[in-house]
């Protein structure tokens, strides 16, 4: 069934759009501003926060790059008008990093005044290893300004240790997730162990420091390890919290950490661009297909 589940998931690439959009419904709250308002609400009365990420990366020019932008400041003024327990996600490369640093540096800047007005938190998404070090300086800069934007460290590069040293600071607020893109293992660790490990040194030296831990992963073993120490350190409610991927089924276990009361957070893409961001997370993990397939039929 596996073997069958990473084939089908591959090939989806190549079908229609119509015949991908079942697959991707769980994991995509829409594709309009108030779909997601009205998911991030219903997250909210179940005593979950949420982080909204507005689908796509890479632009082709200035003019798209500040239409993205426009989005963002519109999604921040709607959560404050509909009181939303919600911070956004931003990926730079969406506000065009790559095509000019500092043009995305200023834009990043105006979104900052904008949230900061609107006290709404801002998290700045980590891309694959060529844009590493502009991240951080983009973060490095704006968070000066509002010391409610955080960052993001992907415990599969080997540099981020050393990155954390340089970050750490009382104002720090830093999502660790394992790495979603596909790095040399130059830079790259491979060993799942090894993730994991380096996972909770990142995590255990922010919280054996001022900063607040976003703890990003859907891995029970990993989440339940993590949260042993947390509970044997004593470590403060108020310092951490779990985050988890809209539609990932592990309901069980946020109720779980949910109950014992610990802030959990669901990040909620939608967007237009919701296609890509479906394969990705199909050849991410094709066993999608078949919880969606058996939904298909029960229904
Ligand atoms: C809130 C959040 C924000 C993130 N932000 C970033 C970022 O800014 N930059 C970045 O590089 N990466 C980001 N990621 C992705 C992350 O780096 C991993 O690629 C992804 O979370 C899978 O790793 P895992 O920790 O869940 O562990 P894994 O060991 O990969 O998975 C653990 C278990 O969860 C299941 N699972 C994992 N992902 C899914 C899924 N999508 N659907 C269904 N089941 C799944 C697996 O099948 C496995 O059983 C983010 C992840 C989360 C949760």
């Amino acid at each position: 069934m596996a073997f069958i589940n990473t084939v089908l998931a591959y090939f989806m690439q190549f079908l229609p759009k119509w015949f991908v959009r079942p697959f991707a419904k769980p994991y995509v709250a829409g594709v309009k501003i108030d779909e997601v308002l009205d998911v991030v609400k219903d997250l909210n009365d179940k005593g979950f926060s949420a982080t909204i990420d507005i689908l796509g990366e890479f632009v082709n020019d200035e003019e798209e790059a500040v239409k993205v932008k426009n989005q963002y400041s519109k999604l921040i003024k709607s959560i404050r008008e509909r009181n939303l327990d919600s911070t956004i996600s931003v990926k730079l490369t969406h506000l065009g990093l790559d095509l000019d640093f500092t043009y995305c540096k200023n834009l990043m800047i105006e979104l900052t005044h904008e949230a900061k007005k609107f006290n709404v938190g801002i998290a700045i998404d980590m891309e694959n290893s060529p844009y590493t070090d502009s991240i951080y300086k983009v973060y490095s800069h704006t968070v000066k300004i509002f010391h409610k934007i955080g960052a993001v460290m992907q415990a599969y590069l080997r540099r981020s240790f050393g990155d954390l040293k340089n970050l750490n600071n009382s104002k720090l607020v830093l999502r660790i997730c394992k790495g979603i893109y596909n790095e040399d293992p130059s830079i790259a660790i491979k060993d799942k162990n090894e993730i994991n490990k380096n996972f909770k040194l990142l995590v255990q030296t922010i919280l054996s420091g001022d900063g607040y831990a976003c703890i990003a992963t859907h891995d029970i073993d990993l989440i339940n390890s993590i949260e042993r120490w947390i509970h044997n350190k004593n470590i403060s409610k108020n310092r951490f919290e779990f985050q988890v991927l809209y539609g990932v089924p592990m309901t069980k276990t946020l109720n779980k950490l949910k109950s014992k009361g610990y802030k959990v957070t669901v990040y909620v893409p939608f967007g237009s661009s919701w296609y890509d961001y479906s394969i990705r997370r199909l050849n991410e993990n094709p066993k999608i297909i078949s919880y969606v397939l058996k939904n298909i039929f029960k229904k």
